[in-house]
């Protein structure tokens, strides 16, 4: 996996061994490799040079403030879902004014916050949202750019709890209200139109919905343009899949080539969302074994990291490698279910896997640099856990070991 291979059977990051990082800063711990997001970035460039087009990050794939820093310096701006992401990419240095707002429950604080920090483009998904958008930008004295998002109606082959753009979802503008919803949109006062959105699912091993979806899009922005409505730009969304096992992820050659027929001549510049792919793969999480138990269901090696670091596998039966940090010559390896010690039955990271592994070492699990710790929560009392981002021989820590008390800091003991 770029960023993450053996040197003489330890496990490094970039050129820094992991047992180094999990004597420094403790376990569990994520580990981001900066050049592996690199690459990730790099080939989306490379696929799109000589095109008109943006990366929006989705920063609920990784919103950590070093993740986002690096990004924005390799040009990326943002795709959020809410005042506390805007907030995020705003102590990061992110560019707004090239960022989207995505989501469907866009509170009027949040819009507020989002139009003083001047964002790119509201991506607006119902016409209640189009009012309270445009009454609030008139009360402040301000023209709100928005685009909607519109739901194409097409079923993508991925985990149903990640498919977004099928007919009857929450998400977008229902294919068949789409006009008129832009001539809503051209009616009210405070508003600017910019583009047209969608985002049709995520983890999609097939770029081939991804470019159907571009097409009605680009069919749409025409039938806008007869009416005298000028789209900027068209915006697909994310969702390009990445390997987490043995998935072929697709090639980014045909994905950046069928948009870019699709098109056509038009004075359109594209705008893309990817969250998992560009950080996926660029993340493990380091954590290390406590106990090996064994019951009537078998072996199973205890972890000390949880659902609460990574809830995948608890929440759509995601699969994920684990592989052990230092590789045992001559070891049997054996059949187990690698479990965290959380106190529910799908807190289980990896089932039936051939590990050799004993008490006391390191396993890494991979594939977690999205949706991982983005998801994490605080169940059963457990804080947040250390995050390190590594770059060639530098490692620097960019999220501290949380405190338990940090966690009931707001809570109140009643009086009397
Ligand atoms: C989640 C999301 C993305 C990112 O999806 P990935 O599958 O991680 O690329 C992009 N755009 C929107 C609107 C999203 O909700």
């Amino acid at each position: 996996m770029e960023g993450f291979e053996y040197q003489d059977n330890r496990l490094h990051a970039e050129s820094v061994p992991l047992e180094l990082i999990a004597e420094e800063h403790g376990t569990p711990c994520f580990v981001y490799s900066a050049a592996a997001m690199e690459r990730q970035v790099e080939g989306l460039r490379t696929a799109f040079s000589g095109q008109s087009y943006r990366i929006c990050y989705a920063v609920k794939a990784n919103g950590n403030l070093a993740v986002l820093q690096y990004l924005a310096r390799l040009g990326c701006a943002f795709d959020l879902v809410s005042g506390g992401e805007l907030a995020r990419v705003q102590a990061a240095g992110g560019d707004l004014s090239q960022s989207v707002f995505s989501g469907v429950g866009k509170t009027s604080e949040e819009i507020r916050q989002a139009l003083d920090a001047g964002i790119g483009a509201f991506h607006v998904e119902s016409p209640s949202e189009l009012e309270r958008i445009s009454r609030i930008a008139q009360k402040e004295g301000k023209v709100a750019p928005v685009s909607l998002r519109i739901n194409p109606a097409i079923e993508v082959n991925t985990h149903p709890h990640i498919a977004t753009g099928f007919r009857g979802s929450k998400f977008g503008v229902p294919w068949d209200e789409a006009l008129d919803t832009y001539r809503i949109a051209n009616r009210l006062g405070g508003l600017e139109i910019r583009g047209v959105a969608c985002h049709i699912g995520s983890q999609l091993v097939d770029a081939e919905p991804i470019v159907a979806a571009a097409r009605q899009l680009v069919d749409l922005a025409d039938r806008l343009r007869e009416e005298g409505i000028d789209l900027e730009y068209v915006d697909v969304g994310g969702g390009l899949g990445i390997c987490y096992h043995d998935e072929k992820p697709p090639a980014l050659e045909p994905y950046a080539e069928g948009l870019r027929e699709v098109i056509g001549d038009r004075p359109l510049s594209l705008v893309i969302e990817p969250g998992r792919y560009v950080m996926g793969n660029a993340g493990i999480l380091l954590t290390r074994v406590e106990y090996i138990k064994h019951t009537a269901g078998g072996r199973f090696v205890v972890v000390d990291a949880a659902m609460t670091e990574l809830m995948r596998p608890a929440l759509y039966g995601a699969w994920h490698a684990i592989m052990p940090v230092t590789k045992m010559e001559g070891r049997e390896r054996r059949n187990c279910d690698v479990v965290g010690p959380v106190c529910e039955t799908t807190d289980c990271l990896g089932r039936s896997r051939r590990l050799s592994v004993e008490e006391g070492e390191l396993l890494a699990v991979f594939s977690c640099g999205a949706y991982a710790a983005s998801m994490g929560s605080s169940y059963n009392a457990r804080p947040p856990v250390a995050e390190v981002m590594v770059d060639g021989d530098r490692h620097d820590l960019v999220r501290c070991r949380g405190e338990v008390d940090q966690l009931y800091a707001g809570e109140r003991i009643r009086e009397g």
